[in-house]
């Protein structure tokens, strides 16, 4: 069986934990497609503004993640962070990652990928699109949350500041923009659980399994 669930989103608005836990649900393969660009850019280190990066370069980080020799630690680090979406403007980059992305929703079984583009540019015929926001202080707070078991040294206005900008650099490139879909479904969690969230996702991918 073929069919592909899309969760794109904003920075920190949940779509890895929601887009995991619905794989797990229904056991669909799971890509944070997320991972990608962070790949790409700590394999390329430092050539943060994204003009220069060649096809050979790109080439060598994808090699990277099909041995699954890299990291997850390092690529969460806020230099990674905000060069992976420097690096995802540059349209070599976008279209290298595409094929990897597009052949692993092909997989017979099922899939979730999350990300950015993926109702729009990756799958745009995918089953079941949800584009997944909440209030930026919302999300801020979430992720402080999140981090502070980590560091206690943590700057909530650091944090905010860092989303608002992931934001405005995703929504305003030039290539594959972060952009609902025109037929996805729009959630906006500020005041939801996780398991209000899984819940009306479920549901919607039920309804559509079913037909
Ligand atoms: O999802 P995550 O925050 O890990 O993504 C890191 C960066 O990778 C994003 O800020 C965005 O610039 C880029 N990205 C993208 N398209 C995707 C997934 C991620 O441009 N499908």
């Amino acid at each position: 069986m073929k069919f592909v669930v899309a969760i794109d989103g904003t920075a920190a608005s949940g779509k890895g934990t929601i887009g995991k836990k619905i794989a797990e649900h229904f056991g669909f393969h799971y890509l944070d497609t997320g991972i990608l660009y962070r790949v790409v850019a700590y394999h390329l280190q430092n050539s943060s503004d994204g003009s220069k990066i060649s096809k050979q370069k790109i080439q060598a980080s994808l090699k990277l993640l099909s041995n699954k020799n890299f990291n997850v630690t390092n690529l969460r680090s806020k230099k990674i962070t905000l060069e992976a979406s420097l690096i995802s403007k540059n349209n070599i980059v976008r279209r290298s990652l595409l094929l990897y992305q597009r052949d692993f929703a092909l997989r017979v079984g099922g899939a979730v990928l999350d990300g950015r583009d993926i109702g729009t540019v990756v799958c745009p015929d995918a089953d079941v699109k949800v584009f997944i926001d909440a209030e930026i202080h919302v999300r801020a707070k979430r992720r402080y949350d999140q981090l502070c078991k980590y560091n206690k040294d943590l700057n909530f206005k650091n944090i905010l500041y860092d989303l608002i900008k992931r934001d405005d650099l995703d929504k305003n490139r030039e290539f594959s923009p972060m952009v609902p879909a025109k037929d996805a479904i729009l959630l906006d969690t500020s005041n939801m659980t996780v398991e209000e969230v899984l819940k009306k996702i479920i549901a919607i991918i039920s309804e559509k399994l079913k037909k």
